[in-house]
């Protein structure tokens, strides 16, 4: 058994719904041994009471306190600086340290000899899979990204045979088939779309098949545009050229697009000019889950809804928050694991040198 400390700040960030552990993760914590305290109202818009935290033998404390003595903070989000100020000094800090990667934040923590172990750094093995809290928001993202597109919809997404006619189904095509466009696909064909979806790594087509989707596109851009990990690297001007040739006419026909393409490091790809939306059908829409990072999307915009020559361009920020109880149910599990995994007989061991710890560590500018 285990006595360490774990604190669960209330999120602050602007909009932000989730929490780091549910009563659920924070009860099964508190069996494994570990204190667990959280701050009042923490769990509160993403629908987990005070009192359930307490009935699973949690602690509840104010913000000005939650932290003290912890010697594990669990966050969502990145502490604002007067947040990182109240981390015990010598604890861990494990939360998402993108897309805010505050200087300010990191050198406070560092002052502190605090050790920040980011969950968006958390290595894609399959021995970290259920650490992956990038794959489980991403998951949330794209089944939302489905439900954000079909509501700005003037059409049903099914077919339908009513005594009014027949409404022939929609068609949704999606841009990118990593976690979250593969879960857009699921989505949108369980509620009856014909959906087509694209990728530049060819080897998805199977995937994307499997989910009843057609894979388009795939011989039009060279097989060569993955890089390390499985991920995708940048297409180069030739390459690009040939992509929007070969997607024009899909998102020409589509009613709704949903364009999820990342590229780790780097700006989002775009793949949807000024030409493609203006080719788009009065009433389309468009999901850009990429305009946070620079948008998939000619026009889209962060945080915004864009209405263009009929085209209906949404940017929604931080999808993955307008679901916050499955969404941090999922969250929890990832850093209950984190945690775990870097408690051995009782105590907080810092391996260095192991592969997940090395892969998820924030280490002050040329420290170790
Ligand atoms: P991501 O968020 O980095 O990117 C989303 C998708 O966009 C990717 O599928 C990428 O290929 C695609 N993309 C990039 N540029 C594009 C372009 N110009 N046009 C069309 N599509 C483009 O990716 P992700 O969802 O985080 O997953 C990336 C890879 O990691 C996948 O192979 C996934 O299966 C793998 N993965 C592995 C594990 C694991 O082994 N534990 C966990 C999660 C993900």
């Amino acid at each position: 058994m285990t006595s360490i400390s774990v604190a669960v700040p209330r999120e602050t960030a602007p909009g932000e719904q989730r929490v780091a552990l549910v009563p659920d993760a924070a009860g099964r914590l508190v069996k494994a041994g570990f204190t667990v305290t959280v701050e009042r109202g923490a769990g509160a818009a993403a629908f987990c009471p005070d009192e359930a935290y307490q009935a699973a033998g949690a602690r509840l404390a104010d913000a000005a306190t939650v932290c003290a003595g912890a010697q594990v903070v669990l966050r969502v989000r990145p502490p604002s600086p007067a947040e990182a100020a109240l981390v015990a000094e010598g604890a861990v800090l494990i939360a998402f340290l993108q897309p805010v990667r505050d200087a300010e934040v990191l050198a406070i923590l560092h002052q502190r000899r605090v050790t920040v172990l980011s969950m968006d750094r958390v290595p894609r093995t399959t021995k970290a899979q259920s650490m992956d809290a990038l794959s489980s928001q991403a998951g949330v993202a794209g089944y939302e990204a489905v439900l954000i597109g079909a509501g700005a919809l003037p059409k049903f997404l099914p077919m339908l045979v009513t005594a009014a006619g027949t409404l022939a189904p929609s068609t949704v095509l999606v841009l990118g088939a990593g976690v979250a466009g593969l879960q857009a696909i699921a989505t949108a064909r369980r509620l009856g779309a014909n959906v087509r979806a694209y990728d530049v790594r060819p080897e998805v087509k199977e995937e994307v098949e499997s989910l009843g989707a057609t894979f388009v596109a795939a011989e039009a851009v060279a097989a060569d545009a993955r890089a390390d990990q499985g991920y995708a690297k940048e297409l180069g001007e030739e390459q690009q050229r040939r992509q929007e040739a070969a997607l024009a006419k899909h998102v020409a026909e589509a009613d709704l697009v949903i364009t999820t393409a990342q590229i780790p490091g780097r700006p989002a790809p775009r793949i949807i000019s000024e030409a493609m939306v203006a080719s788009m059908k009065p009433g389309a829409v468009v999901v850009d889950l990429a305009a946070e990072s620079g948008g998939n999307c000619a026009g889209s915009r962060p945080g915004e809804t864009v209405v263009q020559g009929g085209v209906t361009i949404i940017g929604p920020a931080n999808v993955a928050s307008r679901m916050p109880l499955h969404a941090s149910q999922m969250y929890a599990r990832n850093v209950s694991t984190v945690l775990q995994y870097i408690v051995k007989d009782g105590a907080i061991v810092m391996d260095a040198e192991d592969v997940i710890v090395k892969a998820m560590r924030v280490v002050p500018e040329g420290g170790r």
